[in-house]
């Protein structure tokens, strides 16, 4: 898992070098699956429940999961980039969201936002911390900012698979659910929303947007369950 994650967190470094105006999220598919390969592993999401390629690109309204295509992106335009990569039989999964070109002050505070949520929850990863414990510090940071925090997907464990046991809500009271040990492997990743938290599913089947097309961010790190201090596994 830390070798897939590593090659996770070059990617989406190269990814946000390569995110400006003009590009199409269809040609950021295609260098990310040219990474994956030659550095040995396979693109997790690629053939996923029949997702057609090797990394989700979800703009501006779109929330997660969407499909790269023709569209170009323009500047002032916000872009979640999520991609999973399975070597040798063990998966590891992140997602940042970029800003393209000059972005508007409440989209770049909307993905700052989302990023603390993020390493909130994170830092709750430790030993004897409940689950929700995580769920909770991302809501409370999200919420007090304004934002709509999503219901209807949420994080996972992540092994041997791409999505295990347990989920992890972004939202909910604190102190439920199993306890945390050492070694646990967590993919936590907040999808936030500027204005309600309410999703739909666009009729590709895959393109979850916003219900009130407002703007949403969405950051991820798989990371293990510490003694004193979570390991970022996709950094
Ligand atoms: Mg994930």
């Amino acid at each position: 898992m830390r070798r897939a994650g590593k090659i996770v967190g070059r990617l989406l470094k190269l990814m946000e070098k390569e995110a400006r105006p003009g590009i199409t999220t269809r040609a950021l598919d295609k260098i990310a699956e040219d990474f994956i390969r030659s550095n040995g592993a396979e693109p997790a999401f690629k053939g996923y429940h029949g997702f057609p390629a090797s990394i989700c690109v979800s703009v501006n309204e779109e929330v997660v999961h969407g499909i790269p295509g023709p569209k170009a992106l323009k500047s002032g335009d916000i872009v979640g980039v999520d991609v999973g990569v399975v070597l040798d039989g063990y998966y590891s999964d992140a997602a940042r969201t970029f800003s393209i070109g000059e972005v508007d002050e409440e989209s770049r505070r909307l993905i700052r936002v989302t990023r603390e949520a993020l390493y909130k929850g994170i830092e709750q990863a430790v030993e004897g911390n409940r689950l929700t414990d995580i769920s909770w510090a991302v809501q409370s940071h999200a919420e007090a900012a304004g934002y709509g925090v999503v219901r209807q997907f949420v994080g996972h464990g992540i092994g041997r698979n791409l999505h295990e046991e347990p989920q992890v809500p972004n939202y909910g009271k604190p102190n439920q659910g199993p306890r945390l040990v050492v070694g646990m492997a967590l993919a936590i990743e907040p999808m936030i929303n500027a204005g309600t938290h309410e999703v739909e599913v666009l009729s590709d089947g895959w393109t979850v947007v916003t219900k009130d097309r407002k703007r949403s961010a969405h950051f991820e790190q798989t990371i293990f369950v510490g003694k004193n201090k979570p390991e970022i596994v996709t950094e």
